[in-house]
């Protein structure tokens, strides 16, 4: 099973579909990253607040697949935004993954509130340069962020990673992210399991007609749309099942189906007012 890559604005490529570890127990994280890679998953997502960088390092040593086959990707804490600490940020989450260079590093949400997203966006610049990070990308980030660090920086970031599912679409910062060659990442989705996407009568009717299931359908239209996704489940069977999403297509009417469940259904943390 081959996955498409998509070549980021800095000219390196990441498989579009990945698989990621918000909420997989620490304990479980090295079997259940295993699972994904023994699926076909070549693309890990992590981040330093979910407290299991170490496991997905296990999984990936003892995979024995070669680095440059992989993609990782690990954020940057809010509490560690600043110059130094973004720093020392990248060197531990680097040390507990028992990696040289992570391909992919973002800062975590823009926790305006600190008001030092730009700083540690130059951090990131320093980082990418220092070789500690391939590409360089935010995470949560509204329009009016993402203006301040393209005015305050020569970098574009690569990827913009947000909360987006069939019925919270952000039209707003996908438009913005579009002009600017900035390339959207979907967290949540498939809505983290929060309302009954899966029972949406849009889903079950192409669920039905292509013969797949109702999160198959959901990663196809994220697919189809361009956009980067790494759905998680702790379960190998589920894992696998959103892996293979590769031998269909969602006609022109199942995508215009879905894209109508806009509902401005939220389910995560507003980036502009999170206090954390
Ligand atoms: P998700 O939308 O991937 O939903 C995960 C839930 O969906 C699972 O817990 C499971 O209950 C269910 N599920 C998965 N596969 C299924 C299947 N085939 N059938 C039925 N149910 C299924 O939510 P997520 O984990 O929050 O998002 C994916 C990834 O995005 C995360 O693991 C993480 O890597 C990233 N993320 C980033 C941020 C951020 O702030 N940058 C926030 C949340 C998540």
């Amino acid at each position: 099973m081959t996955v498409p890559t998509i070549t980021l604005n800095d000219g390196h490529e990441i498989p579009q579909l990945g698989f990621g570890v918000f909420q997989v127990d620490p304990d479980e994280t090295e079997r259940i990253v295993t699972d994904a890679l023994e699926a076909g998953y070549r693309h890990i997502d992590t981040a330093a607040i979910y407290g299991n960088e170490v496991g997905v390092g296990k999984a990936i040593e003892k995979s024995g697949i070669a680095r440059d086959e992989l993609f990782i990707t690990t954020k940057l804490w809010n509490s560690d935004q600043g110059t130094q600490s973004a720093h020392d940020a990248i060197d531990l989450s680097l040390a507990k993954l028992g990696l040289d260079s992570v391909d992919l590093y973002l800062i975590h949400w823009p926790s305006p509130h600190r008001d030092l997203y730009v700083e540690s966006w130059l951090a990131l610049e320093e980082i990418q340069a220092a070789g500690k990070a391939t590409s360089i990308g935010v995470s949560n980030f509204q329009v009016p962020h993402l203006e301040k660090i393209i005015a305050a920086s020569s970098t574009v970031p690569a990827v913009n990673q947000i909360e987006l599912h069939p019925e919270f679409q952000q039209a707003e910062v996908s438009a913005f992210a579009r002009e600017n060659g900035i390339h959207i990442e979907a967290w949540g989705p498939l809505g983290q399991g929060k309302y009954d996407l899966f029972g949406n009568p849009a889903i079950v009717e192409a669920a039905a007609q292509t013969g797949k299931s109702p999160a198959q359908v959901v990663i196809r239209w994220h697919l189809q749309a361009g956009r980067i996704l790494f759905p998680k489940s702790n379960s190998a069977a589920r894992i696998a099942e959103n892996f293979d999403v590769f031998d269909f297509e969602l006609s022109d009417a199942q995508v215009a189906s879905i894209d109508a469940l806009e509902a401005d259904n939220r389910v995560g943390a507003n980036p502009d007012t999170a206090t954390f």
